[in-house]
């Protein structure tokens, strides 16, 4: 009996390790890797999101990149291992790889923003060279369809409000850097809101 037991709790383990074991789904232009069934469960719907955004992207004369990789963490270990984020950042980007981790697509729907999250991330791989942090913040919000959560602050410099994007003390502090990046980017006069900027208001629906 007891070696059943034993065997009984090796198929268990062996159970258990092959669901976290992370797994590669492909759509056009897209590998998301998922670790966990409930997150893969929902992956038409991930995919049907991205490719909607890749395609307003393109309307808005921006390049997505050719591929895209997404990681979307089964545990906020996983995610704050990989990305250094604290819990409050959903998702990051990193532009320099293509790729996108988010935490789990649970947490993203429970706070209402699994289409915005994936949209904002996405942007941020597509948006032009150069543009200050705010400037990528505030266009990415408005691409995603994001509303400002927090007042937005009265005055502060740029350089400032950049690296509270960059490095955010906590939650409330990015909620009112986020609302300023939005209200600064709104604020653009019309030369510098050519082009991109411009075309990418147009495709907010
Ligand atoms: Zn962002």
């Amino acid at each position: 009996m007891r070696g059943w037991r034993v065997v009984g709790a090796m198929i268990l383990l062996f159970s258990w390790a092959l669901a976290q074991a992370w797994q590669t789904a492909k759509s056009p232009g897209f590998i998301v890797q998922t670790a966990s069934s409930p997150d893969r469960a929902l992956l038409p719907q991930v995919f049907t999101l991205l490719q909607q955004a890749r395609r307003e992207l393109v309307l808005a004369g921006l390049s997505p990149p050719q591929t895209v990789s997404v990681i979307i963490h089964p545990n906020l270990p996983s995610y704050t291992a990989t990305t250094q984020q604290p819990w409050f950042i959903l998702a990051v980007s990193d532009r320099r790889a293509n790729t996108i981790h988010t935490q789990r697509l649970r947490i993203l729907l429970e706070r209402g923003s699994l289409e915005r999250t994936l949209r904002h991330e996405l942007f941020h791989l597509s948006q032009p060279e150069g543009w200050p942090r705010w400037r990528a913040e505030g266009a990415a919000m408005r691409f995603a369809g994001d509303r400002p959560t927090a007042a937005p602050f009265p005055a502060i410099r740029e350089a400032e409000l950049n690296r509270l994007l960059a490095q955010p003390p906590s939650s409330e502090a990015l909620a009112r850097a986020m609302a300023t990046a939005y209200l600064w980017a709104q604020r653009l006069p019309p030369t510098s809101q050519r082009g991109a900027l411009l075309s990418v208001q147009s495709a907010i629906r």
